[in-house]
């Protein structure tokens, strides 16, 4: 049965070793990095750099614990995320949001290039096919995935899987396009985007956020869709609150791909190479790749650390469940069932399917020892 270590978020003592920080350091201590790593071997630190109004994400006070960790053996750390917008400009986010090399002390790299075409195509399931893994990711021998645990208006529940299987693959492949990246779990078939003019409020944000400028209006104000740019990525159809956009896809089928592209990724790793690290803090409804950030769902929970990714995520999910919803926030207007979790409540979307999927393709153990440090 796989360990996870959890260390939760409130201090018992006013000293720095029950601070967030203090914990971390602790939970690193505690999983032996050097039963993992070794001197001089690089390792990427996987995070989600956010967007420009997302700034709910792992703060650069933990990377650089984690860095400072991995430095502490010899190891040879990089902090990295893949390509959501365009590069430069995604550096440029990271920027803002505090991560930057002289926060997190060690170099901060786009894993796939400023293009993000720079990938490699690797196996990966029925659903996929073929997957293209960020390039970097791919080579690299070790990793420690940082994970911004929260809801997601698609997935229901983000931490883990979805940062490995989204963030450790590309929006796009030189020769196959969006097909074998990201967006082959957003969608299905051509992945046509349906524009509904009668529910259109024609407010424009689809365009604002599309990252590519694949949607425009005439003068007839038309939508105008440009599929052979169109990186499938999504945001345009999750930012219409008028439910006028809508790409072709299906719950069971994207938590799936999820569970796949992360095999996919994983799989690039020789065992015992990779461990996991899920922030259980600023729980918030969204994504963070979104232009802003909702306030937090639920207090702050906590750090899990484990070598099981589908541990760390039961354990996660299991807390969460637990959690109270927080006065002012989402939560607090959600159909909340009587068996509803918040995060299920606030996007009904079975995201446990994620956790079982992964479980079925042998990525981890849905039983496991929880100790709390
Ligand atoms: S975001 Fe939705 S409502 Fe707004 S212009 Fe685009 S399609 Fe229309
Ligand atoms: S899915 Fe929407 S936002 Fe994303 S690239 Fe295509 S048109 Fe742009």
């Amino acid at each position: 049965m796989a360990k996870v270590y959890f260390s939760p978020a409130r201090p018992a003592k006013w000293r720095y070793d029950a601070s967030m920080p203090g914990k971390l350091e602790r939970l690193l201590k505690e999983m032996g990095l050097s039963n993992y790593f070794s001197p001089k071997e690089w390792v990427a630190v996987k995070t989600h750099f956010g967007s420009e109004g997302a700034h709910r994400t792992v703060r650069p006070v933990f990377l650089r614990k984690v860095v400072e960790g991995l430095q502490s053996i010899g190891a040879k750390p990089f902090v990295t995320d893949t390509v959501r917008i365009k590069g430069l400009d995604y550096l440029e986010v990271a920027n803002r949001n505090g991560v930057n090399h002289l926060s997190v002390g060690a170099p901060v790299v786009i894993a796939d290039g400023l293009y993000g075409n720079d990938n490699i195509l690797v196996r990966a399931g029925e659903i996929l096919g073929e997957i293209a893994v960020a390039s970097l990711i791919h080579d690299v021998p070790a990793m420690v995935v940082c994970s911004h645990v929260k809801g997601h208006i698609n997935a229901g529940y983000a931490g883990a899987i979805k940062n490995v299987a989204m963030g450790g693959v590309s929006s796009s492949h030189r020769d196959c396009g969006w097909k074998c990246g990201r967006g082959a779990m957003h969608t299905l078939g051509e992945g046509r985007l349906l524009w509904d003019s009668e529910k259109c409020e024609l407010c424009y944000q689809c365009a604002e956020i599309c990252p590519l400028d694949a949607i425009v209006f005439n003068e007839e104000e038309a939508l105008i869709w440009n599929g052979d740019t169109c990186w499938r990525c999504g945001r345009c159809a999750r930012v219409c609150q008028s439910e006028a956009i809508t790409l072709p896809g299906d719950d069971d089928r994207f938590m799936r791909s999820l569970a796949e592209a992360a095999k996919a990724v994983l799989d690039t790793f020789e065992p015992q190479k990779v461990i996991f690290i899920n922030f259980l803090t600023e729980i918030q409804p969204e994504c963070d790749c979104m232009p802003m950030a909702d306030v937090p769902v639920m207090q702050d929970q906590g750090i899990l650390i484990s070598d099981d990714i589908v541990s760390i995520e039961q354990a996660s999910v299991d807390i969460l469940r637990n959690a109270l919803p927080l006065p002012g926030s989402a939560a607090t207007q959600a159909d909340t069932g009587k068996e509803d979790d918040i995060l299920f409540s606030l996007s009904r979307k079975p995201y446990r399917i994620q956790m079982e999927e992964a479980n079925r393709l042998g990525l981890g153990s849905l039983i496991y020892d929880l100790v709390e440090l």
